[in-house]
């Protein structure tokens, strides 16, 4: 994860010029690489691999009308160019909030490493719930399941083995590696 303070960026049309029907960086946009490029630097940013979420901050330096997706591409090709990324293509998740006015404005952009994107319309109701038998977090279908599944077992007097405890709890682990089985014991 990284989160770094930049400049308030240049909208996209000031970031980007057209000479005739070549698409160049304006001289505000090279300005602004530049002063994304000297901080990454600066705190010694090596490029994030992999899918990744970005949210930014927007505090703009006045109350003048401003869209904020206006400058979504100018912050994120800025920071594929001072490689906080290598492609800005990586990128899975994108949020982006205005905030508050600061004198001479200013950015906040947290990237972080994304490995699944929950869809928004993803059940709410399935969650992580604790266990109300042995207090362990278990992948529960809704609020109403509120018994892990080798409790539910265990309850219902169906024979359970250690080890399809530990397949359906997660096996105990010793420095993040699972700890040596030692063997099925039924645990009734
Ligand atoms: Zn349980």
């Amino acid at each position: 994860m990284l989160t770094v303070e930049l400049p308030y960026p240049p909208s996209i049309n000031h970031y980007w010029r057209r000479v005739g029907t070549r698409t160049l960086i304006s001289r505000t946009g090279r300005r602004f690489r530049r002063q994304v490029m000297a901080i990454l630097a600066g705190e010694g940013v090596e490029p994030l691999a992999g899918p990744l979420a970005v949210d930014i901050e927007l505090y703009p330096p006045d109350r003048r009308r401003r869209d904020v997706d206006n400058c979504l591409k100018s912050v994120l090709d800025a920071l594929e160019t001072a490689g906080a990324y290598h492609d800005d293509c990586q990128v899975v998740r994108l949020a982006i909030a205005k905030c508050h006015t600061v004198p001479g404005g200013k950015t906040v952009v947290r990237i972080s490493e994304a490995a699944t994107v929950a869809p928004l319309t993803a059940d709410p109701k399935r969650k992580k719930r604790k266990c109300l038998k042995c207090g362990q977090w278990f992948d529960s279908s809704g609020p109403g399941n509120r018994i892990c599944r080798p409790c539910a077992r265990i309850n219902a007097g169906i024979r359970i083995t250690e080890k399809e405890l530990r397949s359906q709890r997660g096996g105990k682990r010793r420095n993040g590696e699972p700890m040596a089985s030692d063997g099925d014991v039924d645990t009734r």
